[in-house]
């Protein structure tokens, strides 16, 4: 595997990085996680200025100055796909500060903590094995969502994984696949690594943002789900309307559209992947294997009209 890295190839995975890199120790850095899908006339990365631009504004929140731009880091992603002769890929650039100051003041003269920028990729087929077709089983799990006064939760941060660690492992040490985390307030935030809907009545529910990362594969379905005309509506959702919905599903880059058929062992309706889940399955693969994206009529928020918006409301 030939990596990225502080804007030359790699040809192995020896980078020179010191065991005293300040984001090995305190969680300081950022990553993303994009996929390329092997399309008839070569591949198409989904999506990836918007992931590019996620990466700059995750580590701008951190402090963190990217000494590249989005230009730049989309050629190096290809440079990365075409060195590795890869089509269809998961690809993680990551960013991260290097040996400097060791406390956390990373801004103290003397000793400015580098910022180092990698890029990977490799083969990842699926996130959760099988789910696709057969669904998996989620827990709702007893550690809550980092939330807003706590830390700046729509910067994809390394740190912020030790959450997603804590309630995953907690999951799987139980025997199901996946962990759905509650926010400060009790209301359903996301998984672990994935955005979270219900499907109620033929009406698709989402939490809002304040305890949920800006997915970009949610922003995706939520387009979709506007081109079937099915209802989106942006929710406080309760534990209650988790187990009392038709439908359940994940999103994200790793897991795609993820069919949740289980929670606490309770089936998801009749237990079996529902319809209008399965729809979105179908039309998400289409749209990234396609690259049909860009004709999906996707509008800038500046561009959308008031009905085009998502109704923000509470389900309960
Ligand atoms: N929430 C979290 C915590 C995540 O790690 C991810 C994966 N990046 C998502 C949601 C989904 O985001 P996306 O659709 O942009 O991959």
């Amino acid at each position: 595997m030939k990596n990225w890295f502080d804007g030359k190839i790699l040809k192995n995975l020896d980078a020179g990085i010191s065991v005293m890199s300040h984001t090995l120790h305190y969680g300081t850095g950022v990553f993303e996680g994009i996929r390329s899908y092997k399309t008839v006339t070569g591949y198409n990365v989904f999506r990836l200025e918007e992931h590019i631009d996620r990466l700059i504004r995750s580590a701008k929140s951190l402090r963190i100055q990217i000494p590249y731009t989005v230009r730049e880091l989309c050629e190096a992603v290809h440079h990365v796909l075409k060195e590795n002769h890869l089509s269809d890929a998961y690809i993680r650039p990551l960013v991260f500060l290097g040996e400097g100051n060791m406390g956390l003041d990373v801004g103290a003269p003397g000793k400015p903590n580098p910022v180092h920028v990698m890029i990977s990729a490799w083969k990842w087929d699926s996130y959760f094995k099988n789910s696709a077709l057969a669904g998996i089983h989620a827990t709702i799990s007893n550690y809550r969502r980092v939330f807003s006064d706590s830390t700046l939760v729509q910067a994809k941060a390394n740190g912020h994984y030790l959450n997603s660690y804590c309630a995953h492992m907690a999951a799987k040490a139980l025997g199901y696949d996946e962990a759905l985390l509650m926010d400060a307030d009790g209301f359903l935030a996301e998984a672990s690594a994935s955005n979270l809907f219900i499907v109620k009545n033929g009406t698709i529910y989402t939490p809002l943002l304040t305890s949920a990362l800006a997915g970009i594969t949610r922003d995706t379905v939520i387009t979709l789900c506007r081109e079937e005309s099915y209802p989106v509506v942006e929710s406080c959702i309760t534990v209650k309307d988790v187990m009392s919905s038709d439908e359940i599903f994940l999103t994200g880059t790793a897991c795609e559209v993820s069919p949740v058929i289980s929670i606490d062992g309770l089936p998801v309706g009749t237990g079996i992947v529902g319809t209008i889940t399965k729809m979105l399955s179908s039309r998400y693969q289409e749209t990234v294997r396609n690259n049909h994206y860009k004709h999906l009529g996707h509008k800038k928020p500046s561009e959308l009209k008031q009905s085009d918006r998502l109704i923000t409301s509470t389900l309960i």
